[in-house]
């Protein structure tokens, strides 16, 4: 599938689930905290019919998240079906990562169970190594778990693991180091977000938004100059640099600074309410849950997708007073 633009898309993100167990401010402010009821939520079936169609249109890669993947029961199940889906050869799985360290069955974590059910990478979410930060972020005083499903998920083997953590001024830049250390130390690959204004408008302001460029000069005034490397991508828009007299590299994900941001977008997204999105930042959605429960048949489903395709925008309205109109756990970061 080729866009107007040239985006050749061969990534899906497919949220499964609006629910979350923490409550991330820039995610998922107070007042936006209603659930959508289940009937309005794609069956895993229904989804997995669809995943099927967009890996007939050349989707290679398929990335499970919310709202948080792993409160949705039968999730293991729906990995292990995805991951059977011919012409598929990448599943990764985006968590907050709290319950990775859960036991689902006699010394078997979440995070093995993940990886022998055919998840190759994973990315988690941590903004900070301070459980007071963390639990002001998030919500929840969840750190402990998040630390110890890190640990799980190395020990089970994942491909690649990705921490990320959202910029945001104020509360990152003391963590900047930290954070590197810690991802040195488990020999993780670490990336720093710039925050968009997902969720409400209030989201992002002057006074908290940290430019990844910022971030950069903060981290090289501690380790040096950073080099930069143009070769290495892992399928997403991050860019990445080595650390001076490192073998560590960090990734910067500049959605909102970087201008060329979306020249080499690949992906769609499904939410899990059954909304096929050409783009993050913008607020065309097209009904596929609607036209699928309506009795269309595969091909007129592949119509829809190479439709959503052709309306795929050359790049996001976060920079043009975008107002949200739906907040990120609902869409699927
Ligand atoms: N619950 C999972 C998690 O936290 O990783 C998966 C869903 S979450 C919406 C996916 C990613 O989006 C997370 O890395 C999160 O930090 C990021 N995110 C959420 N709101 C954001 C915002 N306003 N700006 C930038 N990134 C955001
Ligand atoms: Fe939940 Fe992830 Fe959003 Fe935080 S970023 S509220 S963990 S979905």
């Amino acid at each position: 599938m080729e866009d107007r633009f040239g985006h050749r898309i061969s990534y899906l993100r497919v949220s499964i689930t609006d629910r979350c167990n923490e409550r991330c401010t820039y995610c998922m402010p107070q007042e936006l905290q209603e659930w959508l009821p289940r009937v309005g939520i794609l069956s895993f079936e229904e989804t997995l019919r669809l995943v099927g169609i967009a890996a007939l249109l050349g989707v290679k890669k398929v990335r499970v998240t919310g709202g948080e993947p792993l409160t949705r029961r039968g999730v293991l199940q729906f990995v292990q079906a995805l991951a059977q889906i011919a012409g598929l050869d990448d599943i990764g799985i985006s968590t907050n990562g709290t319950l990775l360290a859960r036991e689902i069955a006699p010394r078997k974590s979440m995070a093995v169970a993940l990886r022998e059910a055919g998840v190759r990478t994973v990315n988690i979410s941590l903004d900070t190594l301070n459980r007071d930060d963390y639990h002001a972020i998030t919500g929840r005083d969840y750190l402990i778990e998040v630390l110890r499903g890190i640990d799980c998920a190395v020990q089970a083997g994942f491909e690649l693991i990705k921490l990320n953590c959202v910029l945001v001024r104020g509360r990152a830049e003391d963590q900047l180091k930290p954070l590197i250390d810690f991802a040195a130390e488990k020999k993780l690959l670490l990336r720093f977000i710039e925050l968009m204004p997902v969720s409400t408008s209030d989201v992002l302001s002057d006074s908290n938004f940290l430019p990844v460029r910022e971030a950069q000069r903060q981290i090289e005034a501690h380790y040096g100059s950073l080099m930069p490397e143009p070769q290495f991508r892992t399928n997403g828009p991050a860019t990445y640099y080595q650390l001076p007299g490192r073998t560590q590299r960090i990734g910067f994900i500049g959605a909102m600074t970087n201008l060329h941001f979306c020249e080499s977008c690949n992906k769609l997204r499904l939410t899990c309410d059954g909304k096929l999105r050409p783009c993050l930042g913008s607020y065309l959605e097209f009904d596929i849950m609607k036209v699928m429960r309506a009795g269309a048949s595969d091909a007129e489903l592949e119509r829809f997708f190479l439709d959503v395709v052709e309306r795929k925008p050359q790049q996001h309205d976060f920079r043009e007073n975008y107002q949200p109109g739906r907040k990120m756990v609902a869409i699927g970061g």
